[in-house]
C-alpha cells in the first residue's frame, strides 16, 4: 500500500485531491515556480447536500472549500487550517477547514429572510462575487496546530471581487512571495466541480549569488506562467471530465511541468459525542435547561455535518452535581 505525506485520516477513495506541480521552464530540471492544484468536487458535493443553500452560497461554500485546500498545502503545518469570511451583506460567515491529513469541511450563514443578491444563471457563469454576496467584511486565514505557539493568522479586508482575490491578498502580506491563485465552482445535476489552482514564484536561492541572466530567466518564467494562470478559462477549471494533471500539462506544457503524488481531501468532520459532551457538561444548569427540546433531550446539531445528537440534561447535569429537579 503506497504511504502518502497527507498522513493517514482520510479516505482517499471520497474523491477530492490536492496535486503539487512545479514548473522549470527551459532551465531543465529546476522548480522555478511551485503550483497546487485542488480538486475538491466530490467531497463539496456531499458537504453541500447536507445544507439547503441557495446556489449562489453553494457556489462560494465550494469555491472556499477549494481554496483552503489549496492553500494549506503550501504551508507546513501539523494541524489545521482555516479560512474563515465575515461579511455584513447576504453571507454574515463563511467557513472551510482541512486537516493536514486532508479532512474538509464547511458551512455558510447567511440572512435567510432576504432575498438572494445573485441570479441563478449569473452563479453559474462567474466565480462567486464577494461584493454581492459578502459585502464589506474581512476575511482571515489561521494555522493552528493545537500548541501554545502553533497557531498564527492573517486577516484581510474584502476589498476584492472573490475570494481569490482575498486570498491573494493574505499570501501577497504574509509570504512576500509572488503567488496568483485562480478558483471556480460549479454544480450540474447535484453534482460540483470545485477547484483551485495557485502559483507561487520559489525564492531564488540566487541572491547576490544569482546571475542577472538567471534573474531575467526566473522573471519571464513568472511572468508566462502568470499569464497562462490568468488565461484559464472558468469551463476548463470546472470540467469535470478534465483530470487534474490533464489540465495542469494542458495550461503549463510550454513550461515543462513536473507533477508529485496527489494527496487526498475528503468530506469528513471532527465532531464526536465526546466533544459535544465536554461543552455541555462546562455549562450552567440553567443554560442547559433553556437547551431541552420538546423531546425532553438536548439535541444538538453539529453545523457542518448536520449530524444531529441527543443528550439527556438529567445525566449532564447530574455529573456536575447540581442538577435540579422540578
Ligand atoms: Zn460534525
Amino acid at each position: 500500500m503506497a504511504a502518502n505525506d497527507a498522513g493517514n485520516g482520510v479516505d482517499a477513495v471520497s474523491g477530492g485531491l490536492i496535486l503539487p506541480f512545479y514548473l522549470a521552464g527551459e532551465s531543465g530540471d529546476t522548480a522555478l515556480i511551485r503550483g497546487r492544484l485542488a480538486s475538491v468536487g466530490l467531497p463539496a458535493t456531499t458537504i453541500l447536500q447536507r445544507h439547503q443553500y441557495p446556489a449562489a452560497v453553494a457556489s462560494l461554500q465550494a469555491e472556499a472549500l477549494a481554496i483552503a485546500a489549496c492553500l494549506s498545502t503550501f504551508m507546513k503545518f501539523d494541524g489545521v487550517f482555516t479560512l474563515q469570511a465575515k461579511g455584513d451583506a447576504f453571507v454574515k460567515t463563511l467557513f472551510a477547514d482541512v486537516t493536514s491529513a486532508g479532512a474538509l469541511r464547511g458551512y455558510a450563514a447567511f440572512d435567510e429572510t432576504a432575498s438572494v443578491p445573485v441570479a441563478d444563471d449569473v452563479v453559474a457563469a462567474m466565480p462567486a462575487s464577494v461584493p454581492a454576496l459578502l459585502g464589506s467584511g474581512y476575511a482571515a486565514f489561521t494555522v493552528d496546530q493545537g500548541t501554545e505557539n502553533g497557531r498564527y493568522q492573517g486577516i484581510v479586508e474584502l476589498d476584492g471581487d472573490t475570494l481569490s482575490d482575498a486570498a491573494m491578498a493574505w499570501f501577497a502580506n504574509s509570504e512576500q512571495v509572488d503567488s496568483h491563485i485562480v478558483a471556480s465552482a460549479a454544480e450540474r445535476d447535484g453534482t460540483w466541480t470545485a477547484t483551485a489552482l495557485m502559483l507561487q514564484r520559489v525564492a531564488s536561492d540566487g541572491g547576490a549569488a544569482g546571475t542577472a541572466q538567471q534573474k531575467e530567466i526566473h522573471d519571464d518564467v513568472w511572468h508566462t506562467a502568470k499569464t497562462l494562470l490568468q488565461s484559464v478559462r472558468r469551463d476548463e477549471l470546472v470540467d469535470p471530465d478534465l483530470g487534474a494533471e490533464a489540465l495542469v500539462f494542458r495550461l503549463f506544457n510550454s513550461l515543462r511541468p513536473h507533477v508529485a503524488p496527489a494527496h487526498p481531501v475528503a468530506d469528513q468532520c471532527r465532531c464526536s459525542p465526546q466533544k459535544v459532551e465536554t461543552v455541555l457538561a462546562q455549562m450552567a444548569p440553567q443554560d442547559l435547561g433553556d437547551l431541552v427540546a420538546e423531546s425532553g433531550k438536548i439535541e444538538v446539531t453539529c453545523e457542518f455535518c448536520k449530524i444531529q445528537r441527543d443528550f439527556d440534561p438529567e445525566s449532564l447535569m447530574g455529573e456536575g452535581g447540581t442538577s435540579t429537579r422540578h
